[in-house]
């Protein structure tokens, strides 16, 4: 999850402040998780100059480029590796997973140094894929739903407020460290949060997972929350206006 405040973020000029909410744990998990990583040798590009411990599997070719990550700080590869893991070939164009990015200590990726440091993974992956479609999926604990979707979001964290999807799935837009810097405005980029140890919210993740990886277009994704989600669609597409003054 991400309850760091982020500083010019677009006009955000409250002095309030608020700390890092999170717990920071150290994952001990790292070394036994490594060893029951499967790898699928036909269908898999293990690159393991860049990526030393988990590898970024490619699945498909040509567009739409999509890119998944999870696992993106602290413990919450628990909650969300196995997903991108289970993910089968997409129909159409190129699915990137990289399902553990990083899991030592916990740095939101609100803060301005995650991405050249503990998320560099991703940004090699964005540099070099080029995605139209990026999806984060974090987790987090519930008694952390009010920060991440509460209406004073914008205003003590400085980024729009999450929507409530389903089964304690919430969807927003990724930090504005990386859309601002690394996508075009035609990009679709989505950030999940999970609710830790809840399986509704994994299975329900799963479906979305399985609906965005045969995706085509911000356009098309919008079109289906539309119908599916048509509140939380609304919510999402002013939330995305107001930050980022267009859409
Ligand atoms: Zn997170």
């Amino acid at each position: 999850m991400n309850t760091d405040r982020i500083e010019n973020s677009g006009g955000i000029n409250s002095s309030e402040k608020i700390g890092n909410s999170e717990t920071i744990k150290n994952s001990s998990g790292k070394k036994s998780f490594g060893t029951s990583f499967p790898v699928n040798h036909e269908s898999t590009k293990m690159r393991p100059d860049s990526y030393p411990d988990f590898g970024m599997r490619i699945y498909g070719r040509g567009k739409p480029v999509r890119l998944f990550v999870a696992g993106l700080h602290g413990d919450e590869w628990k909650d969300t590796t196995e997903l991108l893991k289970n993910i089968k070939h997409p129909k159409t164009g190129t699915l990137a997973l990289i399902p553990l990015v990083d899991c030592g200590k916990y740095i939101s990726t609100l803060n301005q140094d995650y991405y050249p440091g503990n998320g560099k993974k991703i940004l090699r992956a964005i540099e070099e894929l080029k995605p139209e479609i990026y999806i984060e999926l974090h987790s987090y604990s519930s008694e952390n739903l009010e920060k991440l979707a509460g209406k004073n979001r914008l205003k003590l964290i400085g980024v729009p407020a999450y929507s409530i999807l389903k089964e304690g799935v919430l969807l927003g837009s990724v930090s504005p460290w990386v859309r601002r810097k690394y996508f075009p405005k035609e990009a679709l980029c989505l950030s999940f949060e999970l609710q830790k140890g809840s399986m509704e919210s994994i299975r329900f993740t799963a479906h979305m997972l399985e609906i965005l990886k045969e995706i085509q277009s911000r356009d098309d994704f919008i079109e289906y929350m539309k119908k599916e989600f048509p509140a939380q669609a609304k919510k999402a597409i002013e939330d995305y206006q107001r930050f980022y003054g267009e859409i």
